[in-house]
């Protein structure tokens, strides 16, 4: 019942400039679950994800990872802002798809996904590559290793950037609308994979509109608006009895 939280958000606020985007978030996603946050565009919920790995600095609060803060360290009582080689090994273990595959377009699917495991973490290319095959196998793409990203569709390229995030071995997988950029035909593909990775127990934030999704595969479903987390509750609940009449007021227009 009560697993180890994986993920913990204390108190993050984020602005640009004078524009203030989070206004206090705190949400916690235990070891295994899925948590699915939606809500207007522009409530803020890509920098949200975007301060869980500190590819955006929250101007105050904190995010850690399996009890590890992300982006600091504590000494004498405050926080220091650890090196750019020490955050980058902590990202390793959060993975992120992002809407627009970003893939590397001069190298191959293989090569793509082996690049950080070999360079990164040093590790040696035949292992690397072998690992790389056995997740090609597993988001269905076994045949294409060889392919290059401009030879594949979108949904190919998606689950080939599932493949290189999961290749790092992350305790999280953070997907910012992931089927945003697909034609509809090639949505189910990639949330079949998303299905997979959920049924296998990966902890998830994912960052979707697409609510029949959410409903079957979320254990909570998290609602932005404005910078806030309106309602949180489980499927059922924020669906079909939401308590607040912002996220009525969303549903009814994307349902
Ligand atoms: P969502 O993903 O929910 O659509 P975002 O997190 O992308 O929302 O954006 C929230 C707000 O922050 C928007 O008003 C957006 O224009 C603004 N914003 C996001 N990133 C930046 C940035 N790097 N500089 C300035 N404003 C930004
Ligand atoms: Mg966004």
């Amino acid at each position: 019942m009560t697993a180890r939280p994986m993920v913990e958000i204390r108190g993050v606020h984020k602005g640009f400039g004078t524009l203030e985007v989070l206004h206090g978030i705190d949400l916690t996603v235990a070891e295994g679950e899925v948590t699915a946050v939606l809500g207007p565009s522009g409530s803020g919920k890509s920098t949200l994800l975007r301060c869980v790995n500190h590819l955006e600095r929250a101007d105050r609060g904190y995010v850690s990872v399996d009890g590890e803060l992300i982006g600091y360290r504590r000494g004498r009582g405050v926080l220091h802002e650890l090196k750019e080689k020490h955050i980058l090994r902590q990202r390793g273990a959060i993975g992120f798809v992002f809407q627009s595959f970003n893939l590397f377009p001069h190298l191959t699917v293989l090569e793509n996904i082996t690049e950080a495991p070999r360079f990164a973490l040093r590790r040696p290319a035949a292992e690397a590559e072998a690992d790389a095959r056995a997740l090609l196998a597993r988001v269905g793409l076994a045949d294409r290793a060889d392919a290059y990203p401009r030879q594949l569709s979108g949904g190919q390229q998606q689950r080939v950037a599932i493949a290189r995030a999961l290749a790092l071995r992350p305790k999280v997988l953070l997907f910012d609308e992931p089927t945003s950029a697909l034609d509809p035909e090639l949505v189910g593909e990639v949330l079949d994979v998303i299905r997979d990775l959920a049924a296998g127990g990966t902890t998830m934030i994912i960052v979707t509109h697409e609510i029949g999704f959410a409903r079957e595969v979320a254990d909570t479903v998290v609602f932005m608006s404005d910078g806030r987390i309106v309602e949180t509750g489980p499927p059922s609940q924020v669906f079909d009895a939401p308590s607040h009449e912002r996220t009525r007021a969303f549903l009814a227009k994307v349902l």
